[in-house]
């Protein structure tokens, strides 16, 4: 019971002071929370079912059927210009060049030919980037204004939150900083869903008017629906425009899935698009495994998110930086150490391991034969810093002591983190 105070209370003091933890905060409140993202063109298809107004596109994967969509749509709409769009799975395309207009079928497939393949790099692709491999053509708009709409939920009142913002087209977590007037936030009951006046007070905050009102009343309230009905996790409209023709429209959409409820949209999972996300995410997902991958150097191999959380704020504190969050599951055995530690290695930047495992329902015994066990398979050629604590731990200490490998035992977390330290120090 001390060891968990213990480590509850370095966990609260850590973060605070390390924003590192804010970007895997979702997945730790909640182990199993994951939010599966889809591409523009796939949120606007199911957007548009719900009666949400979105621009005609169609999907592009070469630079022919580019041309082929230009033509179409150019015929179709009478629009004079159609837009290319870069769909991955990040924002920011916009600035990165991964947003342009073509006048003629030509014009797109000259675009395309040169998007495709090339690798974006945004504020939220990290240097690396996203490679494109699929373009939306659409009809391009006359654009008045653009706006900000979105809706998540809002854990701290546990409500659904509707977000409006007469700064379309920026990065909304500027605006929140910056200038929060312009940011209305509407809380929704759950119960009660959205209701007739707080729709209309968004579009009120827009200094909408006339047909233009009502039209985003429809948009705001279509929106609410769609969200609630796909168990989104996130629906964020950025710009939502205004056009010349006074139509309110979503020029961009970006759709998250609640993982947690994908069992009862069975079809959305073939939305899933494998290669914009981590291999090593998708590999530990095969094995049931909670991993995020992180940028540090201390793989951390751990049992229970909170402990896990506990974990990587005591390699911080000590100076090192976690490569990733694992939680193993209550029932860490051979195999899934043995999964656990294929997928750290496969991250090159991982100069130590750190594994930290509480035997309250597994025994501690069991875990230190699970890993040796699963050590002595694979290659290890990592220092392997192991914190036992529970039932049978001195037994399990033994163990490690006396199995020869590069397994160093620790006694508590901050010893841990201290040997974690002195590993690097000599790596
Ligand atoms: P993001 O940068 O990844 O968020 O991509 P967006 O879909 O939001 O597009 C970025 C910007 O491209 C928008 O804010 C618009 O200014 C511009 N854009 C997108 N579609 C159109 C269009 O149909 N017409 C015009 N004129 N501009 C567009
Ligand atoms: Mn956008």
């Amino acid at each position: 019971m001390y060891h968990n105070r213990n480590f509850r209370y370095n966990a609260f003091f850590a973060q605070s002071f390390f924003p590192l933890l804010d970007s895997v905060q979702s997945v730790v409140s909640n182990p199993r929370q994951k939010n599966m993202n889809i591409h523009e063109y796939q949120g606007k298809d199911i957007l548009r079912k719900f009666g949400v107004a979105v621009p005609k596109g169609i999907v592009a994967l070469s630079p022919d059927e580019a041309k082929q969509a230009a033509k179409q749509l150019f015929e179709e709409t009478g629009s004079s210009v159609v837009v290319v769009k870069a769909q991955i799975h990040a924002g920011g395309r916009g600035k990165a060049g991964g947003v342009k207009l073509a006048k003629s079928p030509e014009e797109a497939f000259a675009i395309a030919s040169e998007m495709i393949g090339l690798t974006l790099v945004t504020h939220q692709t990290g240097p690396e980037g996203k490679e494109v491999r699929r373009l939306l053509v659409e009809e391009g708009m006359n654009i008045e204004k653009e706006f900000y709409v979105g809706i998540t939920l809002d854990r701290s009142t546990s409500k659904n939150v509707l977000m409006i913002s007469t700064e379309g087209g920026m990065e909304i977590e500027k605006v929140a900083e910056e200038s929060p007037e312009r940011l209305l936030k509407i809380q929704i009951d759950p119960l009660f869903g959205m209701q007739g006046f707080q729709a209309r007070e968004a579009a009120f905050f827009l200094g909408l008017q006339g047909d233009q009102f009502r039209n985003a009343v429809n948009f705001i309230t279509a929106l609410y629906n769609a969200y609630t009905s796909i168990d989104a996790s996130l629906a964020e409209i950025n710009p939502l425009v205004i056009t010349k023709e006074g139509k309110v429209i979503a020029l961009d959409a970006k759709i998250n899935f609640d993982d947690n409820a994908l069992y009862r949209h069975k079809d959305f999972v073939e939305l899933r698009d494998i290669h914009e996300e981590d291999p090593f995410e998708v590999e530990a997902s095969k094995s049931n495994l909670n991993y995020v991958r992180l940028d540090g150097n201390v793989g951390c191999m751990v049992n229970g998110a909170g402990l896990a959380m506990g974990t990587m704020d005591m390699i911080q504190l000590a100076g090192g930086k976690p490569a990733n969050f694992l939680d193993v599951g209550g029932t860490a055995n051979a195999q899934t150490v043995e999964e656990g530690f294929k997928i750290i290695m496969s991250d090159k930047n991982v100069k130590a391991i750190l594994i930290n495992i509480f035997g309250g329902i597994v025994r501690c015994d069991r875990v230190a034969s699970g890993i040796i066990e699963a050590a002595k398979k694979i290659d290890l050629h990592l220092p392997v810093i192991v914190r036992l604590e529970g039932t049978n731990a001195p037994i399990a200490q033994k163990m490690l002591d006396e199995s020869g490998l590069n397994l160093i035992a620790a006694k508590g977390l901050r010893d841990a983190a201290q040997k974690v330290q002195e590993a690097l120090a000599i790596a």
